[in-house]
C-alpha cells in the first residue's frame, strides 16, 4: 500500500512540541505516550532490520512499529479488515441508524434490561427472514455493559 502524502506521525511531529507545551497540564500521561508512540513508529527510534539481497547487494531498512491500539499505520490494516467482516454480514436490504434517548427515570438496571430486550427483539426480527437466521451471524451479541 503506498504511504499517504500526509499522516497523524507528521503532523504530531511537526506541531506536537508545541501543542504539548500549550496544553500543558491538560493532556494525560497517557495520551502523551500515544502521540510519542505514533510519532515513533517506523522510524529509527524503535530501531529496525535490514534486509539485504545477496545478489545484487540492494539493501531496503524497515523499521519496528509501534504497535500502540491508537496509532493508525499499525491499526489501519486491521480496522479495514474488521470493517470488511462486518460489511460481509450486512443484508442486501437498506439500513436506518437510530438514536433515541431513554428517559433520566429509568434506572440502570432498567436500561440494561430494556437494552437486552431490543437485542432479543432484534434477533427475533432476523429470524423471520429465511434466507439469513440470527444464528447464521455468529453467537447472539454479548450483555451491553453498564454505561
Ligand atoms: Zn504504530
Amino acid at each position: 500500500m503506498p504511504r499517504p502524502s500526509l499522516e497523524v506521525a507528521d503532523i504530531f511531529r511537526g506541531h506536537g512540541p508545541a501543542w504539548r507545551r500549550a496544553n500543558a497540564g491538560h493532556v494525560s500521561l497517557g495520551q502523551l505516550k500515544v502521540m510519542s508512540a505514533i510519532e515513533n513508529c517506523r522510524t529509527a527510534a524503535l530501531g529496525g532490520h535490514v534486509a539485504r539481497c545477496e545478489e545484487c547487494a540492494h539493501s531496503q531498512i524497515s523499521y519496528n512499529s509501534c504497535r500502540n491500539r491508537h496509532c493508525p499505520k499499525c491499526q489501519g490494516a486491521a480496522a479495514k479488515e474488521w470493517l470488511a467482516a462486518r460489511e460481509a454480514d450486512l443484508l442486501p436490504v437498506p439500513y436506518y441508524h437510530v438514536v433515541f434517548t431513554l428517559p433520566a427515570a429509568i434506572s440502570a438496571p432498567r436500561r440494561r434490561f430494556c437494552r437486552s430486550q431490543s437485542a432479543e427483539r432484534s434477533l427475533h426480527t432476523l429470524d423471520r427472514f429465511p434466507h439469513k437466521r440470527s444464528t447464521d451471524l455468529g453467537d447472539r451479541p454479548p450483555t451491553p455493559k453498564s454505561p
